[in-house]
């Protein structure tokens, strides 16, 4: 026991009680999900969290099945709805018997029981009956370790949680044009259907690289060595927006494309097998000289450069001007 308080200073405490029913709330509800757990399947708490918005348990199983979830869910508010007494007891230690976990103390220890259910030493606040919990919601379960993590709400948090989701969920389902036992299907089909056109939107895509590195090589003057160039320079986007077109204008005979975009300042080079020309060294080369960085193999290649300038110079030298 505590010794009593030197006199001195008045101090004056004040309860916030919505603050502390909610505590009481979600830790009597943890002694009833602990004790429904191990009555239903011998499933022991090895560590509990009560936290700020949510709360957690572990369990030493190595699974909890959905199907579990719901029946221990259903359990825990079967009890809270027969609002059985939640009593507190002081025992000594060596003498309690039927505690959920065996105590390591000796002396008096502060008995918490659920009537019928579950007999723990616990210090902690609880409600007076199983009823003031209110409701109890299981929600993530998730592995750690070598067991299964339960997060839980009990009362209003319970409450509140669900009218968030409720609200989130209808307005999905009236973004949708649905109801909300539609919205897996409608969910699913719009998935397959972006799936879908992706696919064929990368078709098109390369289709449309194809035709524009045709005309890009039809409009390509031979130069003496009868290598036909093409720049492309964009002034926003990626390089990933140019790599479709390089990779179609490598394609023709003695073809070199030169890419470019200019934030951040990067090059692209692609040539063809048959050009002489091995578009990694000659690119990781050019951009090093002016200060970057890229290599690739040699039909493609890439790179960055640390400013404009240094890429206005690096294409004219891939394009042979200097
Ligand atoms: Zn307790």
């Amino acid at each position: 026991m505590a010794e009593p308080l030197a006199s001195g200073p008045i101090v004056r405490g004040e309860l916030d009680w919505p603050r502390r029913f909610d505590h009481m709330q979600q830790h009597t509800g943890q002694h009833l999900l602990s004790a429904v757990l191990a009555d239903l399947w011998n499933y022991s708490t090895t560590s509990v969290h009560l936290g700020e918005l949510t709360s957690t348990l572990d369990l030493d199983t190595p699974q909890l099945t959905s199907e579990q979830v719901a029946q221990a869910e259903e359990r825990a508010n079967q009890v809270i709805t027969e609002n059985r007494p939640v009593t507190i007891a002081f025992e000594d230690a060596g003498a309690a018997t039927g505690l959920r976990k065996p105590s390591s103390r000796s002396g008096a220890i502060r008995i918490v029981s659920i009537e019928g259910l579950d007999r723990s030493a616990c210090g902690g606040t609880h409600v007076r009956a199983t009823g003031a919990i209110g409701a109890l919601l299981v929600r993530k379960v998730e592995r750690v370790r070598k067991g299964v993590r339960l997060e839980f709400l009990c009362g209003l948090r319970a409450i509140g949680r669900s009218r968030l989701e409720f609200d989130i969920l209808s307005n999905l389902a009236a973004d949708l044009s649905s109801s909300f036992e539609e919205l897996p299907r409608v969910v699913a089909n719009q998935r397959a259907d972006v799936k879908a056109l992706s696919a064929s939107k990368r078709e098109l895509e390369a289709d449309l690289s194809r035709y524009r590195a045709q005309e890009l090589y039809a409009a390509a003057q031979p130069d003496p060595a009868g290598i036909r160039r093409a720049t492309v320079r964009l002034a926003d986007g990626g390089l990933d927006e140019l790599r479709g077109l390089a990779l179609a204008f490598a394609g023709f005979p003695r073809a070199v494309f030169i890419g470019a975009t200019e934030a951040p300042p990067s090059v692209l080079l692609s040539a063809a097998p048959d050009s002489g020309i091995d578009a990694g060294s000659v690119l990781k080369e050019t951009v090093s000289n002016a200060g970057g960085r890229g290599g690739g193999s040699s039909t493609m290649a890439q790179g960055v450069l640390p400013d404009r300038a240094q890429l206005d110079h690096v294409l004219s030298v891939l394009e042979g001007t200097k």
